[in-house]
């Protein structure tokens, strides 16, 4: 039989395959077309053949459900700043060798601890009970979970959730078609124009993943294009230049594009990060060639997030690191100083599920004048401090020791004038925190319950961490736990 660390207590029918010969089974959900034996998984590591029927074995097996916020996705036209439910699972159709999530999409590196079993009813009443508007299929890639997707994001519409699909969209079209009924936003990454690129770094190929893209553009759901620069790979003005052509010829100047930092990672470690000067060059490029919205992913540089009204100027969304707030930006989308129509979709404008919930500094607020001690909460009997580092801007908190009731945290920044209380309902124990301003130098967390809470640092947006690199500015990366109470 099939094994796995993690394994498959439910096999689930599969979707997208055919018998071929006697003991085979050929599955069409990716361009793969993997044709595994009895017994056998394919490339992915979670579907597999078991009497000559395919099955899925990951439907339900999750990473925790995290609540992060939109931009986390590189999406920045669709209700900025909108609470999510970020959703992985494990396996991937694809072998990136700079795979910024590699601990979770490379099943032979799995961690089996970090797998969870979710049904799709539990996913929708973690939304409900926490007051989250939409869920985002995503980390490792959606694709390889596609039946559990499909399922959970049915229920729901069902519901008024919407649902975010992040994705290396190397997939095929049915598929697809199944998606586009019952996904509001895709954002998707293109790794390069280069074939030869995709081959020997990806192991997939370019050209499905390009006619993937203009399907769902051809829908007119919402769609945000990313690519991740990573130096000496895919980063030469050639190389971007070919990604802004491709994308303004098939997709409009009007389309937002994501140029996103790449940290080493996985088996491709001899690099540094990428600097913030290429990204900028690309941006510059993109400009240059008609783009309208351009941004800059995985930087904690200001001014270069920010959307602006195509037709007065005026700042519509101001954006530091993860942090969205609208500025000139009525609930229907428009500028509020010409009253032009901007591109960015308000569906959940009515809600109250924005991050700037209770002590919401001003984005431009005071640095506090006095000393760091004095701003330490009073709230908890037990706390974290956090510093932020160069290499690390967010963190995902996690509850050790969850227990099914409503949990209170108060999070003070250390340095700038900003605060929130942070409740956690019913299965929702891990949530993100990053850097809300260039003057907050590191965060304190509270509480007063006997709950244990760990901080992992995050590398980058859409990254899940699951061991404890950290972030005190006193020592070099790579740092160890921050701490653990
Ligand atoms: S989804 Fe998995 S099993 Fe199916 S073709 Fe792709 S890699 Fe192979």
């Amino acid at each position: 039989m099939m094994q796995t660390k993690w394994q498959a207590k439910q096999a689930k029918p599969a979707k997208h395959w055919h018998p071929f010969k006697l003991d085979r089974a050929e599955c069409r959900l990716c361009p793969r077309h993997c044709r595994p034996k009895n017994n056998r998984m394919g490339f992915c590591g979670v579907r597999g053949t078991i009497e000559g029927q395919f099955k899925t074995f990951n439907f339900g097996q999750s990473l925790a459900a995290t609540e992060e916020i939109i931009e986390t996705e590189a999406v920045n036209h669709y209700n900025p700043g909108s609470r999510i439910l970020s959703m992985g699972n494990i396996g991937c159709m694809m072998a990136c060798s700079f795979c910024q999530n590699w601990e979770t999409s490379q099943i032979k590196h799995l961690n089996a601890q970090a797998v969870r079993y979710y049904s799709p009813a539990d996913v929708i009443e973690i939304c409900l009970k926490n007051n989250i508007p939409m869920i985002s299929w995503t980390y490792n890639d959606p694709v390889v979970w596609h039946e559990f997707i499909i399922e959970t994001s049915r229920l729901a519409q069902q519901q008024g959730i919407k649902t975010l699909y992040k994705s290396a969209f190397y997939i095929e079209q049915e598929p697809v078609k199944e998606l586009i009924e019952c996904i509001d936003v895709f954002s998707l990454s293109l790794k390069s124009l280069n074939e030869q690129f995709y081959q020997k770094q990806t192991k997939a190929r370019l050209q499905p993943v390009l006619e993937r893209i203009k399907q769902v553009a051809a829908s007119g759901k919402h769609l945000e294009i990313s690519q991740l620069l990573i130096p000496e790979l895919n980063d030469s003005d050639e190389d971007i230049l070919n990604t802004i052509d491709w994308v303004i010829n098939n997709l409009g100047t009007d389309i937002p594009l994501h140029f996103v930092a790449f940290h080493p990672a996985y088996q491709y470690q001899h690099v540094e990060r990428t600097n913030i000067n290429s990204l900028k060059q690309a941006r510059t490029l993109a400009h240059s060639k008609g783009l309208k919205h351009v941004y800059l992913g995985n930087t904690s540089e200001t001014d270069v997030n920010d959307t602006f009204c195509q037709q007065c100027g005026a700042v519509l969304v101001k954006r530091y690191g993860l942090h969205a707030e609208t500025v000139n930006l009525d609930e229907h989308a428009h500028c509020s100083q010409c009253g032009t129509l901007s591109t960015i979709f308000m569906p959940l404008a009515q809600t109250t599920t924005l991050m700037k919930t209770e002590g919401f500094a001003n984005h431009h607020g005071p640095l506090l004048q006095f000393p760091l001690q004095s701003i330490i909460p009073t709230f908890g009997k037990k706390e974290i401090t956090i510093h932020w580092h160069k290499e690390a801007q967010s963190v995902h908190i996690l509850q050790l020791n969850a227990k099914d009731e409503t949990e209170t945290l108060f999070i003070q920044s250390i340095g700038y004038n900003h605060h929130i209380k942070k409740i956690l309902s019913h299965g929702l124990d891990r949530f993100i925190i990053s850097r809300h301003h260039p003057f907050e130098t590191g965060v304190v967390i509270s509480w007063n319950s006997d709950c244990q809470y760990q901080a992992l640092a995050l590398l980058d947006r859409a990254h899940y961490p699951t061991t404890n690199l950290c972030t005190s500015e006193h020592q070099s990366i790579p740092l160890k736990v921050v701490e653990i109470i």
